[in-house]
């Protein structure tokens, strides 16, 4: 699992959204994995407004309270909104070109940091992991190392509310075989590499978790997973609460 910050100069993602925020246009952010072709993410699509966001991320920004952590935050979206609804938000991300983004766009309290760096040491209500927040957890072997830091970031009664998608419509037949070799790993665990222009970024894994197996790791380490909310097509929106 990744500790570290992302060198400007290695960061597509940051680039799309710092050209998107400088210009108000930006090239193609091309997403390659071994396991799918080749797909993109539109820059206007990271500085989603409240309204345009998906209906599970407004219920996530709707039941956040008290100190909350944007984990991941990009361009700040989630972070905004909440601070016009006069919410107390403090913003991460690991890198730097999205956290100028969010300073300029006005995010009051915006960091480039690691949610892994054993120094990150705040106290939060809520945190918001949000756009396939499971993704950050990278594997599901990372699910010990991640339950210990939402412990130590977590206020008593406080809460993680995470948003993912069960990819198994992916790899079933239509008769509900699978196609994959169940021997090779968790359906969910996708390594992607990004491309902004030349700029062309580390090959990262990023993890889709379905509830079921959600729940399983959040009760072994301590917390226990709630359906918030249903998405249309196989995604939801989590809550994790400790025990
Ligand atoms: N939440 C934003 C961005 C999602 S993309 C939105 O919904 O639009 C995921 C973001 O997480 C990227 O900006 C990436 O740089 C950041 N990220 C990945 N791993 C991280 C980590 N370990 N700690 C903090 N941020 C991380």
């Amino acid at each position: 699992m990744k500790t570290s910050l992302i060198a400007s100069n290695k960061d597509p993602m940051g680039s799309a959204i710092a050209d998107f925020y400088a210009k108000g246009c930006a090239a193609k952010l091309r997403v390659f994995s071994s396991q799918f072709d080749e797909d993109e993410i539109p820059a206007d699509q990271l500085f989603r407004t409240f309204d345009e966001m998906p209906p599970l991320e407004q219920t996530a920004l709707r039941l956040a309270e008290g100190k909350i952590l944007d984990c991941g935050a990009g361009s700040g979206c989630h972070a905004l909104a909440l601070q016009d609804m006069s919410k107390d938000v403090e913003a991460i991300d690991i890198s730097s070109l999205s956290v100028e983004v969010m300073q300029k766009r006005g995010v009051k309290q915006a960091y480039c940091v690691n949610l892994f760096d054993e120094n990150y040491l705040q106290k939060f209500d809520t945190i918001l992991m949000l756009m396939n927040g499971s993704g950050i957890i990278g594997k599901l072997e990372n699910m010990g190392t991640f339950f210990t830091k939402m412990k130590q970031l977590l206020n008593p009664g406080g809460c993680i509310y995470m948003d993912s998608s069960d990819l198994r419509y992916l790899f079933e037949d239509e008769d509900g075989s699978f196609l994959i070799d169940l021997a090779g790993g968790y359906y969910g665990e996708i390594d992607f590499r990004m491309q902004y222009k030349q700029i062309k970024g580390e090959p990262f894994d990023w993890l889709y978790v379905d509830f079921q197996t959600l729940s399983y790791y959040a009760s072994e380490n301590g917390f226990k997973a709630e359906m918030v909310e249903e998405g249309e097509h196989y995604d939801y929106l989590a809550c994790l609460k400790m025990v």
